[in-house]
């Protein structure tokens, strides 16, 4: 086991500034009115450092460096670009610890999580871009003889980008590698409750753009995602947060008629199908981890596998293996390396959670095991834990319906197949499903029934930057990852050339 210094005391990695103003034009600007806001870490409740309280003038002047950066951002060579973007990823690669210390300390995530997964999926999403872009090609359509029609890919210009708490710096990342690749300017504001985690990693590669290509203005999301979202400046809003915000983006990018790509909130099903308890062996095991996803994270994940169908063969074996499993489950403080869940990221995701534990008992729902907060003594007193909770009950409950967004798993049993999926689909949402069989025709076919834009066949919660990631339904519009991403993030220009001397 290791155990990383906390900032602040010896032999810390990071060390934070004591107030982070917004990143402008390629410098640290005050915001406007003068006002900062405290920012506590979830281990303990402290507060570790100030953040720029960001206005819509804060918002204008971004823009402002934005447009100026965004012409000739914009003309740079695909090479030059991937160029950018690798040795960001080098860059971050050589302070692979630092960024994890950082993101476990705001965000309260386990480190090791940090170390093996957010910040080297971050890495290799900008590789991942840095090649796809090169292998962009444009088309050329033959009209007759005389006449080519050409199609390029623009870049858009200045885009605006709000991002979640839950991942900092790897939905900084979703958002910046497209964007960059593709050739625009960016305008990004961080949730107010982990903003130091993007600044963090802006410090350590910020030299590496040309000033006013990546913006940062920090703050609440009324005083500065509102006037960021609704500038007739921006040509486009990627937005990742909650489905009744993505709502009120798209009313204030319809105004000036911007598109826009919204990654919003989920109710995944788990579905466990009979056949996986048939032998035990490997892939029963495998299972029973694929169930205690939902805690991955402190269950702070849009596709967290919150909802858990187990079908009635097996269902009591299923369910007393699993319970075991989640008791299993290591608490701790999110810098030991052996911590496997930490602390939720703030105090109001901390209440809400707690709120949806009495929510889940006054519906009937049984607490098989879990269902209290932790309280630490010492170094974690004051920081938001709670233990990994199992409830049992019906689809028709809150608790199944409704986004907990914490380490909270609601089970019930389905009779066969058509079963499972009339549960899984009765759900406004549709990001993430997960499916566990045998049975690879079962497989294939409860994959294309499930209406969710990622369904995981035997696995959860794996994200390589090549697969399309994106919602059905009330969960989101557009994709993210993958190469289609890029077509979010650029235009098509139409060149129709005739090459006739005579012919009109
Ligand atoms: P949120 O919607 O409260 O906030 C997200 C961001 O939007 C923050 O930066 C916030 O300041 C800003 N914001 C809030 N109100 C705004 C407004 N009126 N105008 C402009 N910006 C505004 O969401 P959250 O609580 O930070 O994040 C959790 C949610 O994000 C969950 O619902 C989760 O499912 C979702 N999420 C989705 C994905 C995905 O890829 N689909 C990934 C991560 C998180």
């Amino acid at each position: 086991m290791t155990r990383y210094a906390a900032p602040g005391t010896e032999g810390a990695l990071v060390s934070y500034k004591p107030r982070y103003d917004h990143y402008i034009g390629g410098e640290y600007v005050p915001p406007a009115r003068g006002q900062y806001f405290e920012n506590p870490s979830p281990v303990n409740g402290q507060t570790f450092t100030e953040i720029a309280r960001g206005t819509a003038e804060d918002v204008e002047r971004a823009l402002d460096a934005a447009h100026a950066a965004a012409p000739a951002w914009g003309r740079t060579s695909t090479t030059e670009r991937a160029q950018i973007l690798n040795k960001i990823a080098d860059r971050m690669e050589a302070n692979l610890e630092p960024l994890a210390v950082a993101e476990s300390w705001e965000n309260g995530k386990p480190v090791r999580e940090t170390l093996a997964a957010d910040i080297p999926l971050a890495i290799d999403h900008f590789r991942y871009f840095a090649g796809v872009v090169r292998a962009q090609e444009g088309s050329l359509s033959e009209i007759d003889d005389d006449t080519v029609a050409y199609h390029f890919h623009e870049p858009l210009g200045v885009v605006a980008q709000i991002i979640p708490w839950n991942f900092p710096i790897l939905m900084a990342t979703w958002k910046l590698a497209p964007a960059l690749a593709a050739g625009n300017a960016v305008v990004l504001k961080p949730a107010e409750q982990t903003p130091a985690s993007v600044h963090v990693w802006l410090d350590l590669v910020a030299d590496l753009l040309p000033p006013g290509v990546v913006n940062i203005v920090n703050g609440f999301g009324a005083e500065a995602g509102k006037p960021l979202a609704s500038s007739p400046r921006v040509a486009k809003v990627a937005f990742t947060g909650e489905t009744t915000t993505g709502r009120l983006i798209m009313q204030y990018a319809s105004e000036n008629i911007k598109p826009v790509t919204l990654e919003l909130g989920g109710k995944s099903p788990n579905i466990f199908f009979d056949d996986v308890w048939a032998r035990d062996d490997a892939f029963r095991d495998k299972a029973l981890e694929g169930f205690t996803m939902f805690a991955l994270n402190q269950g702070e994940v849009c596709t967290c596998p919150s909802r858990a169908l187990i079908q009635r063969g097996h269902y009591a074996e299923f369910l007393d293996a699993a319970v075991a499993r989640t008791e299993r489950i290591v608490p701790g403080h999110p810098l030991d390396t052996d911590t496997m869940i930490g602390a939720q990221a703030s105090n109001d995701q901390l209440e809400k959670i707690l709120s949806y534990l009495d929510i889940g008992r006054q519906e009937g729902a049984k607490v098989l095991t879990g269902g209290q907060r932790i309280e630490y003594d010492g170094e974690l007193a004051g920081g938001y834990y709670v233990q990994p909770t199992i409830f049992e009950g019906d689809n028709r409950m809150r608790i199944f319906q409704e986004e907990i967004f914490g380490p909270v798993v609601s089970v019930t049993p389905f009779d066969d197949y058509d079963d499972a999926l009339k549960i899984a689909n009765d759900t406004l949402y549709g990001l993430g499903a997960g499916v566990w069989t045998r049975d690879m025709n079962t497989a294939y076919r409860a994959g294309r029934s499930i209406q969710a834009g990622r369904v995981w066949v035997n696995n959860y919660h794996a994200y390589p930057a090549h697969a399309a990631f994106g919602g059905y339904k009330q969960s989101g519009i557009g994709r993210e990852n993958h190469r289609m991403m890029l077509d979010h993030y650029q235009q098509t220009k139409n060149l129709l050339v005739s090459y006739s001397p005579d012919k009109l």
